[in-house]
């Protein structure tokens, strides 16, 4: 019987972990904050996407959807200790004809190497005008920096540790160069986790940024704060004003 094989397919593909009516359940969480993301730009075109980790469970976009139009169906779900081999990855549950996101290793990378429960990804305009603005200066082209500033107060001081940046301590977002295909950036992105073990964010040139939190409401209020500081820099820039200033 027809209906009853799909019963079977579905319960076969689990889809009992993408299915609840708690509003803040990952699959009903990520298509509404991908929804808020396309409006402000930062999702637009298919491009980007964003990852909550539930312990050891998590909760990804697809690739190539319409990130304003996402519904909870679309969510991939996998269990982080059955990951062995990057080049084969075992989901709990693949939404039917769609592909996992490239962007796949990044989130795991957030979830694994620093305990992140959310991670997002967006091509923010401002994200990438920053890494144009730093590749035209050599002498510090991998590395945003800006201080004095009420907004650095949005960022935690880091892995591990307590309490927030203060108006006076500079905020340093490491820049790593692009790749032809997404996934390749996950090398790089974890040596600059390694190098900036504090940081939150990592800008991929003339491409966007990944930012994460150790809550879906860290890693959101961390990326507003991130876009409203890149966003101030680069008017800043154009009024000939320093991102670094020694006021204390
Ligand atoms: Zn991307």
């Amino acid at each position: 019987m027809a209906t009853g094989k799909t019963y079977e397919e579905s319960a076969e593909n689990n889809d009992h972990l993408i299915r609840s009516s708690d509003s803040q359940h990952p699959a009903n969480l990520i298509p509404e904050l991908c929804r808020k993301f396309w409006t402000l730009g930062w999702v637009t075109g298919t491009g980007g996407g964003t990852s909550i980790r539930d312990n050891d469970l998590v909760y990804l976009a697809p690739s190539g959807v319409q990130k304003e139009l996402m519904k909870s169906e679309d969510i991939y779900v996998l269990a982080l200790s059955q990951q062995t081999d990057p080049k084969k990855r075992i989901y709990l549950r693949s939404p039917p004809s769609l592909k996992p996101s490239q962007c796949t290793p990044l989130f795991i990378a957030a979830f694994t190497k620093r305990n992140a429960g959310c991670c997002i990804h967006t091509h923010s305009q401002w994200a990438v005008l920053i890494t144009l603005l730093l590749e035209q200066l050599p002498s510090n082209a991998t590395l945003f920096e800006i201080n004095n500033i009420e907004q650095i107060k949005g960022f935690g001081r880091g892995y591990q540790k307590q309490g927030n940046l203060g108006y006076h301590d500079t905020l340093r977002i490491p820049v790593i160069e692009n790749t032809p295909h997404e996934e390749d950036l996950t090398e790089s992105l974890e040596e600059a986790m390694d190098k900036y073990p504090d940081t939150y964010a990592v800008l991929v040139r003339r491409h966007g940024i990944y930012v994460w939190g150790e809550t879906v409401h860290k890693a959101k209020t961390q990326c507003e704060s991130l876009d409203y500081l890149f966003q101030l820099a680069i008017e800043m820039k154009k009024l000939g004003l320093s991102w670094l200033s020694d006021i204390a």
